[in-house]
């Protein structure tokens, strides 16, 4: 199967002020372009391997050829990755935590504020390049954790929910050197009624959008 660049669910504006027009047509027509296009690439040599979708791809990365391995990682990660960051967010102030993921939030990390303090922690302290991420593990339960470049949770068999992009071709332009900003300003566009829709597609599909 070719991979495609998905069309982003709203225009290049609509998260502004949090994510301005500029960053967001960088971003997804020149950097998340590049790796659907590399990871195309990658594939082409091996037209033999199969996929139902991306998901299903980096979750047994381990089946990758070892030639093509890292560039798979890399290029297929950023694709499962850019292609949830964009559909989880909303325009600002527009969503509330609601639903299953208001409860499981509550039960496991004691509070929303509590939850907000793990996922900035964990987005302030990846060093470099790379992503935070609200995750399911495994086991059933939730976890907040980080990733470094563009490796996804997929690979470690756990089910991404939420995710934010830490890279600075995310949030530069905008922002500058001051990513504790952009970190903040995040849990203004989260659309938490596509998060509750992941957490129920996760318990439910083997194979991960
Ligand atoms: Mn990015």
């Amino acid at each position: 199967m070719k991979f495609e660049l998905p069309t982003l669910p709203y225009s290049y504006d609509f998260l502004e002020p949090v994510i301005d027009a500029k960053t967001m047509e960088i971003h997804h027509s020149k950097h998340h372009a590049a790796y659907v296009n590399n990871l195309n690439s990658a594939l082409e040599k091996y037209p033999e391997l199969e996929f139902k979708c991306p998901g299903q791809l980096m979750r047994n990365i381990d089946q990758m050829p070892a030639d093509i391995k890292q560039a798979v990682i890399n290029n297929g990660g950023g694709h499962v990755n850019h292609s949830l960051f964009w559909k989880t967010l909303t325009a600002p102030d527009t969503s509330e935590l609601s639903g299953e993921i208001k409860e499981l939030i509550e039960t496991e990390f004691g509070s929303y504020e509590k939850f907000v303090e793990l996922f900035t922690t964990a987005a302030t302290t990846r060093f470099g390049s790379g992503w935070a991420w609200l995750v399911i593990t495994k086991e059933g339960k939730l976890e907040v954790t980080s990733t470094p470049n563009q490796d996804t949770p997929l690979m470690e068999g756990k089910r991404p929910l939420l995710g934010l992009d830490v890279w600075e071709h995310a949030y530069y332009l905008n922002y500058q050197n001051r990513r504790p900003d952009y970190i903040k300003e995040f849990f203004r566009i989260i659309n938490w009624e596509v998060v509750n829709a992941r957490l129920e597609h996760a318990k439910n599909c083997e194979c991960s959008k």
